[in-house]
């Protein structure tokens, strides 16, 4: 990540120690790098109890990448590998999360049928704030199909999640109401975050989910929260690679730890 997306993004490192309950609007708080979860750095930082602390809606995973996490409404899903969903205790952690207090700042009606291509370029057509910043997405809909996956619990010595995601098991969910959330992120935000993209599912039921790969909408509504700021906690030797400045500010950070 360059300089100038930093400050675009205005993204704020901070430390386990340094979180405080904030519930900011617009404001995207995520725990660890997408980077450090591909190296398989899927040990939990940061309890869900404090994730939660920071948004009600959002995605990732659980400690040892035990499923994908759904965040809607304020509470936390976990999808098992057979795509059923169960609840996630306050005291789990997480690896890797990504959260936002939801406060649309646009909604589009949605008319079917509509794949997944075509309901992320309708997202795309809606982002006046332009791809520079991190949009947080919400679909609430009834769906013809939705294509998913969820992954298997790791055990250690963990291996990247390219390898992981090589285990993973593809389900399709059919004929059913279900609500989408997740984000976009820029393009050249790569050492943050999954980049363009990213939608987990929970059907209304709240009975199965998992992280998105194709859909077919029937009719539903789309939700845009424009965000303002990143805050990531870093766990301890997680990093951005950044400017030889802020770099030099982790280094320090973690020498008073
Ligand atoms: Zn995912």
């Amino acid at each position: 990540m360059d300089e100038r997306l930093v400050h675009a993004l205005h993204v704020q490192a901070l430390r386990h120690a340094e979180l405080r309950p904030e519930n900011d609007a617009h404001v995207v708080f995520q725990t660890s790098t997408i980077g450090a979860l591909l190296d398989g750095a899927y040990d939990g930082d940061v309890a869900m109890r404090e994730v939660l602390e920071h948004g009600d809606l959002g995605l990732g995973t659980l400690d040892a990448l035990d499923g994908e996490l759904i965040v809607v409404d304020g509470v936390a899903h976990a999808a098992r590998v057979d795509g059923t969903l169960r609840a996630v205790a306050p005291g789990e952690r997480t690896p890797f999360a990504v959260v936002i207090p939801f406060a649309a700042d646009v909604r589009v009606p949605l008319r079917g049928p509509l794949t997944l291509q075509r309901l992320l370029a309708v997202v795309d057509a809606h982002l006046p704030g332009g791809r520079r910043i991190v949009h947080a997405l919400r679909v609430d809909g009834r769906f013809e199909r939705v294509h998913a996956r969820s992954v298997p619990r790791q055990e250690r010595p963990y291996r990247p999640l390219v390898d992981v995601v090589a285990q993973q098991r593809v389900f399709e969910l059919r004929d059913l109401d279900a609500t989408m959330v997740g984000f976009r992120f820029p393009s050249d935000a790569d050492a943050l975050n999954v980049t363009g993209h990213h939608l987990h599912v929970a059907d209304a039921a709240r009975a199965h989910g998992g992280h998105v790969f194709d859909c077919v909408l029937a009719e539903g509504e789309l939700a845009i929260d424009h965000s303002s700021a990143v805050h990531a906690e870093l766990p301890p030797g997680v990093r951005i690679a950044t400017t030889a400045a802020q770099a030099a500010a982790v280094a320090s950070a973690e020498r008073e730890r």
